[in-house]
């Protein structure tokens, strides 16, 4: 069996690989490792190997590993944030990947500057129309992105999508192209510049990739199935 970290280092390569197979530069995509539900004793495995940076969904878990892990981690909060986790979401998430409405956008902003925190913020957005995900509309992004550049208190600095589970390539290129041109038209139309491009998970980050992510956000093939 591979450790923790063998599994970490070759998803690393194949990530560089693959970043450079669509002539982008090796360093171009960042890995997340998405540690939810795996003890803190996991993420210190990579923590000590130099790896500082982790995806939680859930601000209680990643509450409680951020308590007994070093404060140099700079924690990924992925998964949909109620309005009442908000405070501790600010408080310890240095990126925030699932802003899809406009309250909590809102709400976000408001309580970064009580904080005196400047998180980054992603919207999240349903590209693939599955009624079962969270993230908002295409249509709806516009305005959304339009507020998010005006808020003085967080970083807005790009997207994030998820494709739906065991989607064929052709439809994950279909969600992930998508997203790449909802970014470059929010870029045009709001004059900013967004460089962020969230997506990719183990069974689908090298055609993400190809597709233009900036961040793979990889959890099983790291650490192994979750119970
Ligand atoms: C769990 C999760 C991941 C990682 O999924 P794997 O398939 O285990 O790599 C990525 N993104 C989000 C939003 C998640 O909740």
């Amino acid at each position: 069996m591979s450790t923790v970290l063998e599994q970490y280092r070759d998803i690393a390569a194949r990530v560089a690989a693959a970043a450079q197979a669509c002539g982008r530069a090796p360093g171009d995509v960042e890995l997340l490792s998405v540690s939810k539900t795996f003890p803190a004793s996991a993420i210190r495995e990579l923590y000590e190997a130099g790896v500082r940076r982790f995806g939680e969904n859930r601000v209680a878990e990643l509450a409680e590993k951020a308590a007994v892990l070093p404060s140099d981690i700079e924690w990924h909060l992925i998964g949909q944030l109620q309005s009442n986790k908000v405070r501790k979401a600010v408080q310890l998430a240095s990126v925030i990947h699932s802003v899809d409405s406009l309250p909590l956008l809102e709400r976000i902003d408001r309580i970064a500057g009580e904080e005196n925190r400047h998180p980054v913020v992603l919207l999240e957005v349903n590209v693939s129309g599955e009624a079962s995900k969270s993230g908002c509309t295409p249509e709806a992004l516009c305005s959304l992105a339009e507020t998010a550049v005006k808020c003085r208190n967080l970083e807005f600095r790009g997207l994030m999508t998820m494709a739906p589970a065991g989607a064929q390539e052709a439809e994950l290129e279909r969600v992930f192209r998508g997203l790449t041109g909802l970014r470059d038209g929010l870029e045009e139309r709001l004059h900013c510049s967004l460089p962020l491009l969230s997506m990719g998970m183990s069974g689908d980050f090298e055609t993400a990739i190809r597709c233009g992510s900036t961040l793979v956000r990889i959890g099983s093939a790291i650490f192994g199935r979750r119970n």
